[in-house]
């Protein structure tokens, strides 16, 4: 009640599309309750005016002699020091651009070592679970506490042949049940073994700041679309060397120092050392742009008073949620395991899509249904069959049955308590 109280807490940083109306099925209508930020968080204002004052400079970069263009390169590369700033990054790490967290995750996945093993637990979203496939990689079973999940890393990795490669693969915040995965310690196991860690922090990194060096990560991962950004961009940052050993992820023009024919007909690559090897073609400026912006606007409002506001919004959800009987909140280390703003739950008796599909057409409320992009850790906290499920989980459970998806909500620096409230309300 003291954060509630706290008017700093109340005002939440402005986003594009809360006064959004949408018609209702029972008549009349209701502004947009956006609670699928897990998803897409809806970008900040403060981005969108950004990158508005930007528009009339617009110019290619690393390309032309003209001063747009000089211009747009150096907002390009200024981006990319905002970013390393953001994460904390250490002197000699590369902050790559990217489309999103899954591009950056399978870049990594291409750059590997030979011979390198991987580990990544079940839990993990697609996009972390499934780029590694053709690596040596070791599936983790879903482990029931933090400290599991480090004993299960150490004792996979106690197992491996000392001398290879190995990597790590983990979530910071899981996007299904919000909880924070205990990074700094599997990171510590990681190098205990000599292994390397790369972080999943597309969920954590819009809630909690990410420091690079503290939690002593290798990379790290993230999307600007989640982080309050437009779409279309994503940041892999980390250690240079098997990045700058590895050849590039595409192949093209931006990668390439010194190309030449060779004497027998073919065709000799130079390729750079520096992040542009692994960022061939023209890049997505405004994606680099729009993610710095974004960068500067949560550390300016503070990520203590952001994370105490978002406490104040996942203590009221939990609360709200805990006087319904038929609601029974996901989670793999414990009810009151800390989390980001992002809750899964099933409601006894109701089919999950059924009950989005409801949120939405009679209360304006945009949440997400389905086994979110993670198949394997929502199947394991559901207790229920694979075979029964279509892709995204859809088949009717009958009554008393096991539900075979669930419903999720999520929220962050610009939602409101109405929507919270509404929300609430709506459940109950
Ligand atoms: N990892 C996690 C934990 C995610 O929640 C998501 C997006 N749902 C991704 C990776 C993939 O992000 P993107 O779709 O932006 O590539």
């Amino acid at each position: 009640s003291d954060l509630a109280a706290d008017q700093s807490l109340r005002a939440p940083l402005p986003v594009l599309g809360r006064d959004v109306t949408v018609p209702l099925v029972t008549g009349g209508e209701v502004t947009y309750a956006a609670l699928d930020y897990a998803a897409s968080a809806p970008a900040l204002q403060r981005v969108w005016d950004d990158v508005a004052a930007y528009a009339p400079y617009y110019g290619s970069v690393h390309r032309g002699a003209g001063y747009l263009s000089q211009l747009s390169t150096d907002l390009f590369e200024n981006a990319r020091n905002t970013v390393a700033e953001f994460l904390d990054c250490r002197g000699d790490d590369q902050v790559v651009f990217t489309r999103s967290t899954t591009d950056s995750l399978n870049l990594l996945a291409a750059a590997l070592p030979t011979d390198c093993q991987v580990f990544v637990f079940e839990t993990e979203h697609h996009a972390s679970l499934l780029p590694w496939r053709d690596a040596h990689v070791t599936y983790l079973n879903a482990p029931r506490t933090p400290a599991e999940a480090v004993a299960t890393v150490e004792r996979a990795l106690a197992g491996r042949d000392p001398h290879g490669p190995a990597l790590v693969c983990v979530t910071g915040a899981s996007n299904v049940t919000g909880e924070l995965w205990p990074v700094r310690e599997l990171a510590a196991a990681a190098h205990a073994h000599g292994a390397r860690i790369v972080l999943d922090a597309a969920q954590l990194a819009p809630h909690h700041p990410v420091s690079v060096r503290e939690l002593g990560v290798d990379w790290v991962a993230f999307s600007g679309h989640k982080l309050y950004a437009p779409f279309g961009s994503g940041v892999l940052a980390g250690r240079a060397d098997w990045l700058t050993e590895a050849d590039p992820y595409l192949a093209g023009g931006g990668a390439s120092r010194k190309v030449s024919r060779r004497t027998d007909g073919g065709v000799d690559v130079e390729w750079h050392v520096s992040e542009a090897r692994h960022e061939a073609g023209s890049p997505n400026v405004i994606g680099a742009y729009s993610i710095a912006s974004a960068c500067k606007a949560l550390t300016e409002a503070g990520f203590d008073a952001l994370v105490a506001r978002e406490q104040y919004l996942i203590d009221t959800v939990r609360a709200g949620l805990a006087e319904v009987p038929q609601v029974r909140v996901l989670s793999l280390f414990g009810d009151d395991a800390p989390r980001v703003g992002v809750l899964s739950f099933v409601v006894d008796g109701w089919n999950s899509s059924h009950f989005a599909a409801a949120l939405s057409a009679e209360y304006g409320i945009g949440v997400r249904d389905g086994l979110f992009c993670a198949h394997p850790l929502v199947r394991t906290l559901l207790g229920s069959d694979p075979e029964a499920q279509g892709e995204c989980g859809a088949p009717e459970a009958a009554p008393g049955e096991k539900s075979l998806n669930a419903i999720r909500v999520s929220f962050g620096a610009g939602t409101p308590d109405e929507h919270i409230e509404r929300f609430l309300g709506a459940v109950k």
